[in-house]
């Protein structure tokens, strides 16, 4: 195995194929700033030739600093009887703007056939063609080879040529696909390990889990040469999901001890899995290897103390490795340093042994009682600090508001009316919206907005509710997840409550609270 393996994270493109994953715009620029600050050394950011979203997705990238990761745009070779420089979906590639462009072409030859209709030579000048293009427009570039393992199975002479087609164009990286992710570890081995005999440029894998063998497909072309591994977060992706990079980077670092993303990330691990799931709005399945809720719980221990003697006998690895807790035994100590990290991270200047740091977790972990999240929350989880950390008021309170709704025909028109208070001073101010969000959103801004005028560039990027506890006698809660953008940061906030109207009020709220005193928590820090 090499000493040193890329990890290539594909959770915006071919994670998006899953079932119920869909991004907005700011949604995938604030994952692709999440997994660049982890230490991905690829975001594969879409497929501009696709949709309209990913070029806008990469309108906007152009204009971050990534430190750690190369931004990938990912697209498909040439059509056939086509030169390539006259290619729309090729032009857009290079339009994106990306330092690493990747592009998939066939290797299969029944593909050729029945679905390029081409000819074996067309389809190797495609490759070469659209690779050297590239190459020409200054890009780094990775030739995925789609059914490389079944194309290879199939024709090993002609999937070879497809290689070394990609490679005499020039590519830097030449990637073996198990897109049906049916492949065995044994046959992943051998071919990948023909193919590191034959070429001489750097070789990846791309795997899926449609018979529970992604990650060990990927280990396997690992062991047989491989450098350079495609996956994504929480196994996202089409079917049964792609090779869970999730998995493979604990894996390396604590299983095969080998160098790929850097070795202090990992215990933000769970958290970037967790911070996945709220983008998506999907529930964290709990059974996730290393980074699920029930990844370390362990049942039966009547007697605490008996449990902690042995419990390293029944775990493969410490939890905290991973940033995952044991179950039985969430320990103040583990919730303590956690928050420290996380407080930190918000600027805040706080350590182990800062006094405040008990009654934070308490109203954190009361708060995540009555259900909050703030695993895509930060904003909140910053209000929060700030009040038991500092104990300052906050900067304004909502006294009342009032929202009506009317319909006349197709139209439905809602009108908010919101009452705040800054120090002593009062201000009452109504708005029309689309809806109740929409309605509140412009009334309060505009009530704040004499008081505060920076909340004007403050921008809702996006909303999300889902129902919580509905099963239990009670009724159900709502938590609404709002996105807020002022240009040139990101932050989320949440509210709970049983009225979906008072819970996005109490996330709008935090989000232009957050606006206002984001500067004065960094000037204490
Ligand atoms: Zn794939």
């Amino acid at each position: 195995m090499a000493l040193f393996v890329e990890i290539y994270d594909t959770t915006l493109r071919d994670g998006t194929q899953g079932e119920g994953v869909t991004f907005s715009v700011a949604d995938k620029l604030r994952i692709a700033e999440r997994l660049d600050a982890f230490g991905v050394h690829y975001i594969e950011g879409g497929w501009p030739g696709s949709n309209p979203r990913d070029i806008e997705f990469f309108a906007h990238a152009k204009h971050r600093t990534f430190q750690r990761a190369r931004l990938a745009a990912f697209g498909s070779t040439r059509r056939k009887d086509t030169p390539v420089e006259r290619d729309d979906q090729v032009r857009l590639l290079i339009e994106a703007g990306t330092p690493v462009v990747t592009i998939f072409g066939k290797t299969w030859l029944l593909h050729v056939r029945e679905v390029l209709q081409t000819t074996p030579e067309e389809n190797l000048a495609m490759i070469e063609d659209t690779v050297r293009f590239l190459k020409q427009h200054g890009k780094f570039v990775v030739y995925d080879a789609e059914h490389a393992f079944d194309g290879c199975k199939d024709d090993p002479n002609y999937a070879r040529a497809t290689w070394e087609a990609a490679a005499r164009g020039g590519a830097d990286i030449v990637t073996l696909c198990d897109t049906n992710g049916g492949s065995l570890p044994e046959d992943v081995f051998a071919i990948t390990k023909d193919a590191r005999t034959r070429l001489t440029v750097g070789l990846g894998i791309h795997t899926h889990d449609d018979i529970g063998l992604g990650v060990a497909n990927a280990l396997a072309a690992l062991d047989a040469g491989a450098t350079h591994v495609q996956g994504t977060l929480n196994g996202y992706g089409e079917r049964t999901g792609n090779c869970n990079l999730t998995s493979v980077m604990p894996i390396l670092q604590f299983k095969r001890k080998v160098a790929s993303v850097p070795a202090e990330s990992l215990v933000h691990l769970k958290e970037l899995s967790q911070f996945l799931d709220e983008t998506a709005n999907l529930r964290p399945n709990p059974r996730l290897p290393w980074v699920g809720a029930a990844a370390f719980s362990h049942k039966g221990g009547t007697h605490v103390n008996a449990v902690q003697k042995v419990i390293h006998s029944y775990e493969h690895v410490d939890p905290s490795v991973v940033g995952n807790t044991r179950h039985v035994l969430i320990s103040d100590l583990a919730g303590r340093s956690n928050i420290v990290m996380k407080a930190r991270e918000l600027g805040f200047q706080v350590s182990n042994d800062t006094p405040q740091l008990r009654d934070i977790l308490t109203k954190v972990k009361a708060l995540e009682h009555e259900g909050f999240e703030f695993e895509a929350a930060d904003g909140s989880l910053a209000l929060v600090i700030r009040r038991v950390l500092h104990g300052v008021p906050p900067p304004f309170v909502v006294e009342g508001y009032h929202v009506s709704m009317r319909r006349s025909g197709d139209d439905s028109v809602c009108e908010a009316t919101v009452k705040v208070r800054v120090d002593g001073q009062f201000a009452h101010t109504v708005a029309d919206g689309d809806g109740p969000v929409n309605a509140l959103d412009g009334a309060l801004r505009a009530a704040l907005v004499g008081f505060y005028p920076q909340v004007a560039d403050v921008r809702l990027t996006d909303y999300k509710v889902r129902i919580i506890d509905a099963t239990s006698a009670t009724a159900a809660r709502t938590r609404v997840l709002i996105e807020t953008s002022d240009g040139t940061h990101e932050w989320g906030t949440v509210g709970v409550n049983e009225n979906i109207v008072e819970a996005s009020l109490q996330a709008l709220a935090n989000s232009f609270e957050y606006a206002i005193v984001r500067p004065s928590i960094l000037r204490h820090a």
